[in-house]
C-alpha cells in the first residue's frame, strides 16, 4: 500500500472516503473489465438471460450457451413463444434445467402482463418467477443504472474481506450485515459498472484462494489486509455431505428397419432430477438383489416391457447436487409386450436422427452419442 494513503474504514466512511472508494473501484474497472457479450448492448431482456445463465455456472461455460440463446431468442416475445423443450434442447448441458423453465415461465408472463416489455420497478421484477433480491438488482443496476445494491457469491467474500467480517458469511446474521454493507455502498450514478466492478474484482482479484492484494484498487480500503487475515476471512462454512448412489440405465432397443434401432426414452416429470428433459428409463441398484433381475423386474412394473437385460462395459460417474452417481449401463433387445401408457408417464421410441434433437440430461446425452450412435 504506498505509504501517503492513510487506511480507511469503509464500514464508518464519510461521504468523500466512499466516492473516493468509487472512483477506485470504477477506473480499474474501465481499464480491465472483459469483453463479455453481454455487456456489449445492456438491455434488460440481454442482462436477465446473462444473469440466470450465470447462476451457479462459470463465464467461461456460458458465453457460447448465450450467444446461441440470443440467436433463437432475440427477444422476450420470441422466448415466450416457444416450446418449452426448445428453450431446454438450447440449455442442455448448462445444467440445473429450473431456471431454463422458470426463464421461460417468466418470459410469457412479461408478455401477458407487461406487454411484451421487461418491467423496470423493483418489486415487479422480483415478483418473476426464478428472480431474487440479488438477480433484480443486478437486472436494473446493470441494464438501467438504477443504483439497487447486490450480493451474490464473489461479493460476499469481497465485502467479508473489506469489513473484516470473522464469522461464517452464510449465516442469516451475516447477509444481513453484508446486504447493509452493500447498500450502504451502492453509488448513484453508473451503479451498474459499480456492481459489475464489485463481482469483477472478486473474481478476478479478490479469489477465495491467494487474493492478487498488490493488483487490488481498494487495497487501503481493506482491513483483511491490514491484518493479514486473507486465509481466514472469508470464515470456512460447514462442507456439503455428498451422497453416493448406484444407479442403471436400460438402452431398450427395437429395429427400426435399414438396421437401425429405435431407443425407449421417457420424458422426466414434475419434480424428477431433470424436469422436462428426456432420459433412458433409469432405476436405482439394489445392491441386495441380482442386478439384471432385478432390472427385469422394474423394466416391467414401470414400462410393462420383458426382455433379456445384459451389462455392458460402460459405465459413468457423475455429480447432480449432494448426489455422486455411479451409473452402469445395461441394454435389452428383443423386447416384448406392450409399452405402458399412463397418465404420469411419456416414453417414445427414438431412432439416433431423434434422440439428437431432444434435450436430454447430460448423461443421457453422453449415453445416446456414444452407445446409441454406435452401438455397445
Ligand atoms: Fe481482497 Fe486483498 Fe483487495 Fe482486500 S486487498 S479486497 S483481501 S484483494
Amino acid at each position: 500500500m504506498p505509504s501517503q494513503q492513510k487506511p480507511i474504514v469503509l464500514t464508518d466512511a464519510t461521504r468523500s472516503q466512499c466516492d473516493s472508494f468509487h472512483r477506485s473501484l470504477l477506473k480499474w474497472f474501465d481499464a480491465n473489465q472483459r469483453d463479455l457479450p453481454w455487456r456489449k448492448k445492456k438491455t434488460p431482456y440481454r442482462i436477465w438471460v446473462s444473469e440466470i445463465m450465470l447462476q451457479q455456472t462459470q463465464v467461461a461455460t456460458v458465453i457460447d450457451y448465450y450467444l446461441r440463446f440470443m440467436k433463437q431468442f432475440p427477444t422476450v416475445k420470441k422466448l415466450a413463444a416457444a416450446d418449452e423443450s426448445e428453450v431446454l434442447k438450447l440449455w442442455e448441458g448448462l445444467g440445473y434445467y429450473r431456471r431454463a423453465r422458470q426463464l421461460h415461465a417468466a418470459a410469457k408472463i412479461v408478455v401477458k402482463e407487461h406487454k411484451g416489455k421487461f418491467p423496470q420497478q423493483f418489486d415487479e421484477v422480483l415478483a418473476l418467477p426464478g428472480i431474487g433480491r440479488y438477480t433484480a438488482g443486478a437486472i436494473l443496476s446493470i441494464s438501467l443504472d438504477q443504483p439497487h445494491p447486490i450480493l451474490e457469491g464473489n461479493t460476499v467474500r469481497l465485502f467479508a474481506r473489506l469489513t473484516e467480517l470473522r464469522d461464517n458469511p452464510k449465516i442469516s446474521a451475516s447477509q444481513k450485515q453484508l446486504w447493509k454493507f452493500s447498500e450502504s455502498l451502492v453509488p448513484t450514478k453508473r451503479a451498474g459498472d459499480f456492481n459489475q466492478a464489485l463481482m469483477e474484482l472478486g473474481s478476478k482479484v479478490c479469489t477465495p484462494k491467494s487474493p492478487k492484494c498488490e493488483d487490488c484498487p481498494v487495497i487501503r480500503f481493506c482491513p483483511t489486509f491490514r491484518n493479514a487475515l486473507q486465509d481466514k476471512i472469508p470464515a470456512a462454512s460447514t462442507k456439503i455431505k455428498y451422497e453416493n448412489l448406484h444407479e442403471a440405465v436400460v438402452l431398450v432397443s427395437k429395429p427400426a428397419g435399414k438396421s437401425k434401432l429405435k431407443f425407449l426414452v421417457r420424458l422426466c416429470g414434475p419434480n424428477e432430477r431433470w424436469t422436462g428433459l428426456w432420459d433412458f428409463p433409469r432405476f436405482e441398484i439394489d445392491s441386495n438383489k441380482n442386478a439384471e433381475v432385478d432390472l427385469e423386474q422394474k423394466l416391467h412394473s414401470q414400462c410393462g416391457l420383458e426382455g433379456q437385460i445384459e451389462p455392458t462395459k460402460v459405465q459413468l460417474k457423475h455429480a447432480v447436487t449432494k448426489y455422486r452417481i455411479t451409473l452402469d449401463v445395461y441394454r435389452c433387445e428383443k423386447v416384448q409386450g406392450r409399452l405402458k401408457r399412463t397418465r404420469n408417464e411419456t416414453f417414445r421410441w427414438s431412432d439416433s436422427q431423434e434422440l439428437a434433437a431432444l434435450p436430454m440430461s447430460i448423461t443421457g446425452r453422453k449415453i445416446a452419442d456414444r452407445c446409441c450412435e454406435n452401438g455397445i
